[in-house]
Protein backbone atom coordinates (compact mmCIF):
# COMPACT_ATOMS: atom_id res chain seq x y z
CA UNK A 1 0.00 0.00 0.00
CA UNK A 2 1.62 3.36 -1.06
CA UNK A 3 2.11 5.66 1.86
CA UNK A 4 0.63 9.59 1.27
CA UNK A 5 2.66 11.84 3.30
CA UNK A 6 2.38 15.71 3.21
CA UNK A 7 5.44 17.31 3.52
CA UNK A 8 4.86 20.67 3.76
CA UNK A 9 6.18 23.06 6.17
CA UNK A 10 2.42 23.69 7.71
CA UNK A 11 0.74 21.26 7.33
CA UNK A 12 2.36 17.05 7.97
CA UNK A 13 1.62 13.81 9.70
CA UNK A 14 4.30 11.63 9.77
CA UNK A 15 1.48 9.48 12.09
CA UNK A 16 -1.10 9.71 9.51
CA UNK A 17 1.39 8.48 6.87
CA UNK A 18 3.27 6.01 8.63
CA UNK A 19 0.49 4.86 11.26
CA UNK A 20 2.19 1.19 11.63
CA UNK A 21 5.45 3.32 13.30
CA UNK A 22 4.42 3.69 16.65
CA UNK A 23 7.67 6.94 17.11
CA UNK A 24 5.94 8.58 13.99
CA UNK A 25 3.71 10.82 16.39
CA UNK A 26 6.82 11.57 18.45
CA UNK A 27 8.39 12.78 15.14
CA UNK A 28 5.78 15.25 14.83
CA UNK A 29 5.48 16.84 18.07
CA UNK A 30 9.22 16.83 17.80
CA UNK A 31 9.46 18.71 14.33
CA UNK A 32 6.54 20.91 15.68
CA UNK A 33 8.69 22.16 18.45
CA UNK A 34 12.25 23.14 16.33
CA UNK A 35 10.92 26.30 15.31
CA UNK A 36 13.58 28.93 16.93
CA UNK A 37 16.10 26.32 17.89
CA UNK A 38 19.53 25.72 16.27
CA UNK A 39 20.62 22.56 14.34
CA UNK A 40 23.08 22.01 17.10
CA UNK A 41 20.70 22.31 19.79
CA UNK A 42 17.69 20.42 17.78
CA UNK A 43 20.83 17.58 17.66
CA UNK A 44 21.91 17.42 20.97
CA UNK A 45 18.00 17.35 21.63
CA UNK A 46 18.08 13.52 19.66
CA UNK A 47 21.79 13.10 21.72
CA UNK A 48 23.46 13.56 18.58
CA UNK A 49 26.90 15.31 19.30
CA UNK A 50 29.10 14.90 16.41
CA UNK A 51 28.26 14.98 12.67
CA UNK A 52 31.44 13.77 10.12
CA UNK A 53 31.02 14.63 6.53
CA UNK A 54 32.72 12.58 3.83
CA UNK A 55 33.36 9.54 5.67
CA UNK A 56 33.87 6.70 3.30
CA UNK A 57 30.98 4.41 4.82
CA UNK A 58 28.73 2.01 2.37
CA UNK A 59 25.60 3.79 2.70
CA UNK A 60 24.56 7.98 2.08
CA UNK A 61 24.81 8.29 6.16
CA UNK A 62 24.98 6.04 9.01
CA UNK A 63 23.96 6.54 12.50
CA UNK A 64 26.25 5.42 15.25
CA UNK A 65 25.37 4.64 18.61
CA UNK A 66 28.50 5.84 21.25
CA UNK A 67 27.67 4.58 24.20
CA UNK A 68 24.50 7.08 25.46
CA UNK A 69 25.22 9.38 22.30
CA UNK A 70 25.60 9.01 18.61
CA UNK A 71 27.67 9.91 15.94
CA UNK A 72 26.43 10.59 12.26
CA UNK A 73 28.56 9.61 9.67
CA UNK A 74 27.77 11.06 5.98
CA UNK A 75 29.40 9.89 2.66
CA UNK A 76 28.78 13.37 0.42
CA UNK A 77 29.70 16.78 1.10
CA UNK A 78 27.04 18.53 -0.96
CA UNK A 79 24.17 20.74 -0.01
CA UNK A 80 21.45 19.04 -0.68
CA UNK A 81 22.42 15.50 -0.40
CA UNK A 82 24.34 15.95 3.06
CA UNK A 83 21.76 17.86 4.78
CA UNK A 84 18.78 15.42 3.67
CA UNK A 85 20.82 12.81 5.05
CA UNK A 86 21.58 14.43 8.28
CA UNK A 87 17.86 14.78 8.42
CA UNK A 88 17.14 11.03 7.54
CA UNK A 89 19.98 9.82 10.40
CA UNK A 90 17.70 12.25 12.85
CA UNK A 91 14.70 10.22 11.81
CA UNK A 92 16.54 7.10 12.85
CA UNK A 93 16.76 7.92 16.47
CA UNK A 94 12.92 8.47 17.20
CA UNK A 95 13.10 4.40 17.14
CA UNK A 96 16.06 4.77 19.37
CA UNK A 97 15.41 4.71 23.73
CA UNK A 98 17.35 7.89 24.21
CA UNK A 99 17.23 7.63 27.82
CA UNK A 100 19.11 4.22 27.79
CA UNK A 101 22.84 4.02 27.97
CA UNK A 102 24.46 2.42 25.88
CA UNK A 103 21.49 4.13 23.08
CA UNK A 104 19.25 1.00 22.26
CA UNK A 105 16.81 0.73 19.09
CA UNK A 106 13.41 -0.38 20.49
CA UNK A 107 12.99 -2.18 17.10
CA UNK A 108 15.72 -4.49 15.84
CA UNK A 109 17.78 -3.20 12.80
CA UNK A 110 18.77 -5.60 10.25
CA UNK A 111 21.96 -5.84 9.23
CA UNK A 112 23.03 -3.99 5.27
CA UNK A 113 22.56 -6.51 3.09
CA UNK A 114 19.04 -7.22 4.39
CA UNK A 115 17.59 -3.76 5.05
CA UNK A 116 16.40 -3.23 1.22
CA UNK A 117 14.67 -6.89 1.44
CA UNK A 118 12.27 -5.99 5.00
CA UNK A 119 8.92 -4.48 4.07
CA UNK A 120 9.28 -3.54 7.25
CA UNK A 121 12.55 -1.66 7.23
CA UNK A 122 11.69 -0.37 4.47
CA UNK A 123 8.88 1.57 5.50
CA UNK A 124 10.93 3.00 8.49
CA UNK A 125 13.92 4.34 5.18
CA UNK A 126 10.78 6.31 3.80
CA UNK A 127 9.63 7.37 7.11
CA UNK A 128 12.99 8.73 7.80
CA UNK A 129 13.11 10.56 3.71
CA UNK A 130 9.85 12.29 4.59
CA UNK A 131 10.73 13.40 7.50
CA UNK A 132 13.98 14.78 6.66
CA UNK A 133 11.98 16.60 4.14
CA UNK A 134 10.36 18.21 6.29
CA UNK A 135 12.88 18.66 8.68
CA UNK A 136 15.45 20.52 6.50
CA UNK A 137 11.63 22.47 5.32
CA UNK A 138 11.36 23.87 8.62
CA UNK A 139 15.37 24.77 9.32
CA UNK A 140 14.55 27.39 6.44
CA UNK A 141 15.49 24.92 3.20
CA UNK A 142 19.13 23.47 1.77
CA UNK A 143 20.86 26.72 2.18
CA UNK A 144 20.25 27.26 5.21
CA UNK A 145 20.86 23.60 6.81
CA UNK A 146 24.31 23.74 4.76
CA UNK A 147 25.54 26.27 6.35
CA UNK A 148 25.60 24.42 10.07
CA UNK A 149 27.61 21.85 8.04
CA UNK A 150 30.05 25.15 6.52
CA UNK A 151 30.08 27.49 10.01
CA UNK A 152 29.98 24.53 13.08
CA UNK A 153 33.77 22.95 13.10
CA UNK A 154 32.86 21.80 16.37
CA UNK A 155 30.14 20.00 16.07
CA UNK A 156 31.30 18.70 12.27
CA UNK A 157 34.07 17.23 10.98
CA UNK A 158 34.81 17.31 6.92
CA UNK A 159 37.06 14.21 6.64
CA UNK A 160 37.34 14.43 3.24
CA UNK A 161 35.16 16.15 -0.07
CA UNK A 162 33.45 13.07 -1.27
CA UNK A 163 30.44 14.77 -3.86
CA UNK A 164 27.50 13.52 -5.67
CA UNK A 165 28.99 13.76 -9.25
ZN1 LIG B 1 18.02 5.00 6.93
Amino acid sequence: MPHRTLFTEKDFSLDSGFPTLSFAKEADIWLNGIKGKSITAQLRERKIYKVKVGVPIPADGFLVPEGGRFIVEIFYFDSKTSCLTLGHEIAHTFHFDLQSDPLKSKIPIPRMFEQGKLASWRIIEKFCDDFSRIWVDLNGGTKKVFSFFEKNRRFVFIESKILRS
